[in-house]
């Protein structure tokens, strides 16, 4: 069984734990690989490493460390049908949408080639006589990625290269579930001229995690997964004085008023709740319809019964199935539940099963109504295809209903009416807003901007906040004399 290499001063390595974590194909519970926890020692290793190339790396000038993210922009592109597959292989999501789990995280390797006119600092000339204010942007050191099994691509890039292009050096700790994907990006890093110690990656799970946050040469920590883990994370970090950001789960609501377009809306809904399985953190996973909505919902519920999951390579197929077992059985138990607690399921995918493969992880499309904020269904992120509508008579009463929820990671409003939209874009309590858009994941020149329990830190991924948050700003005031030497002692704190 191919034991997934570790990534230590520029060289792939094999780990010498023999604790093993199974690396599966959803689709058929194969084991495809086998990720080592690694090893204290091997831990120490890379952020020794680290530690050690960020002296040479942080004085690279920035043009030459853009170049790297240019040549590697490059290798990307030319390996994105190759990446995907891998990538396929091991979440079972479809072709297409694994391409775009590349593609996403190519763009962000895009945006971290602009980093010379990104990392620029702020002049003033003549603050007082003669002297001059600038501040730089320097690199902070280590700097850590925890990241999750949704997006083996996609997500690693929103953190190494940013990093990386700022002048840190960095440890990757993927998720045990697939990290094939993340190996073969660390590869092609290393083609594009990354050098060694740059990026190291390891393997494990809490504990690999545990000991990386309580390192002291760890400056910087970025996470992304679920609650519970996300606030661990950055409680242990910012103990131990570190900086962090946090991407935690979510539950985004889709709101659509009754002059919306109902094609749109319909066929909207169904992608964005059922793609990628439901495992996507910006999937919507409650419909909010304002108004009488029987008949939009009934033809909601028409539309999502067509769409079959399928194995990654079939063109035909809408979906693929849930990461792994646990995954799948924590989704039927909620759909049970819903059940119990007095919802109507209108579409139930707990028996789809895909022939020729029934020991995958599959769930069939689900609709539920009549559902209530107490429910477990409606509190829970569930993270699979099942989607909750709710109606209310008013867009104030769908506002209050989304600010009342304890996360805030995405929303999006479909309507006609400029006026509802602004109100909702203006009101809404949540850290990213579609308007007609159902998914509305930034490009990599803003930042991806979750809230409340979607987000703990201070500044988010990518865009301008993510060089924000791998830098630290020195500012310096110099005075340069001509002839106008000041005499006698400045007994103030001003300048003069
Ligand atoms: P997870 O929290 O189980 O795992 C994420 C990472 O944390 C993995 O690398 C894992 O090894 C590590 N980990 C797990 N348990 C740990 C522990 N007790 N201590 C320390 N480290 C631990 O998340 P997941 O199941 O891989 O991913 C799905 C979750 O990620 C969902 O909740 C989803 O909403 C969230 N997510 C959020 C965003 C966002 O931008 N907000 C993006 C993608 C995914």
């Amino acid at each position: 069984m191919q034991s997934v290499p570790i990534l230590i001063n520029g060289e792939f390595i094999s780990s010498k734990s023999t604790a093993m974590i199974d690396v599966t194909n959803p689709a058929t519970n194969e084991v495809i690989a086998q990720a080592p926890c690694v090893t204290d020692d091997e831990l120490e290793q890379a952020v020794a490493t680290a530690k050690e190339a960020f002296k040479t790396w942080s004085k690279v000038p920035v043009p030459e460390r853009a170049r790297v993210m240019m040549r590697y922009q490059q290798l990307l592109k030319e390996h994105h049908d190759e990446i995907a597959t891998l990538l396929a292989s091991e979440t079972g999501k479809t072709f297409a949408d694994a391409k775009g789990d590349v593609w996403r995280g190519i763009e962000v390797v895009e945006q971290a080639m602009n980093a010379p006119a990104l990392m620029m600092g702020e002049t003033v000339e003549n603050v007082a006589r003669n002297i001059d204010t600038y501040s730089y942007i320097q690199p902070l050191g280590v700097c850590v990625g925890i990241t999750p099994f949704n997006f083996p691509a996609m997500i690693p890039l929103w953190m190494f290269p940013m990093a990386v292009v700022c002048g840190n050096t960095f440890v990757l700790k993927p998720s045990e579930q697939d990290p094939l994907t993340p190996m073969r990006l660390a590869e092609l890093f290393i083609e594009a001229g990354a050098p060694k110690g740059v990026l190291n990656v390891i393997h494990g799970g809490k504990d690999q995690v545990n000991a990386l946050l309580n390192h002291e040469d760890v400056k910087a920590v970025s996470f992304v997964g679920s609650v519970p883990v996300g606030q661990h994370i950055y409680k242990t970090a910012t103990d131990n004085m570190k900086r962090a950001q946090c991407f935690a789960g979510a539950k985004n609501h889709s709101v659509i008023m009754p002059d919306a377009n109902k094609a749109q809306v319909l066929s909207n809904l169904v992608g964005s709740s059922v793609g990628a399985a439901g495992q996507r953190c910006m999937a919507i996973s409650v419909a909010v319809f304002v108004g009488d909505s029987k008949e939009w919902i009934e033809e909601l519920r028409d539309m999502m019964a067509k769409v079959r999951p399928g194995l990654w390579d079939d063109e035909s197929a809408g979906y693929g199935p849930l990461i792994s077992p646990q995954a799948k059985a924590r989704v039927l138990s909620l759909i049970e539940q819903g059940k119990k607690e007095g919802a109507t399921c209108m579409l139930d995918g707990s028996d789809f099963t895909l022939p020729g493969y029934e020991s995958g992880n599959w769930v069939g499309p689900t609709l539920f109504t009549d559902v209530t904020p107490e429910m477990e269904i409606y509190q829970q992120e569930i993270f699979g295809p099942v989607l909750c509508a709710i109606c209310v008579d008013t867009l104030e009463e769908a506002i209050e209903l989304v600010n009342n929820n304890p996360y805030g990671n995405g929303t999006s409003i479909f309507t006609a009416n400029g006026a509802a939209a602004r109100k909702y874009q203006s009101e809404v309590e949540v850290g990213q807003v579609g308007i007609n858009v159902p998914i509305p994941v930034p490009l990599p020149f803003f930042s991806f901007t979750g809230w409340k329990n979607s987000f703990y830190g201070d500044l988010h991924a990518y865009g301008k906040q993510a060089i924000r948050f791998y830098t630290e700003t020195k500012t310096i005031t110099a005075r340069w004399f001509e002839d106008d030497i000041p005499t006698g002692p400045n007994m103030t704190i001003n300048l003069r």
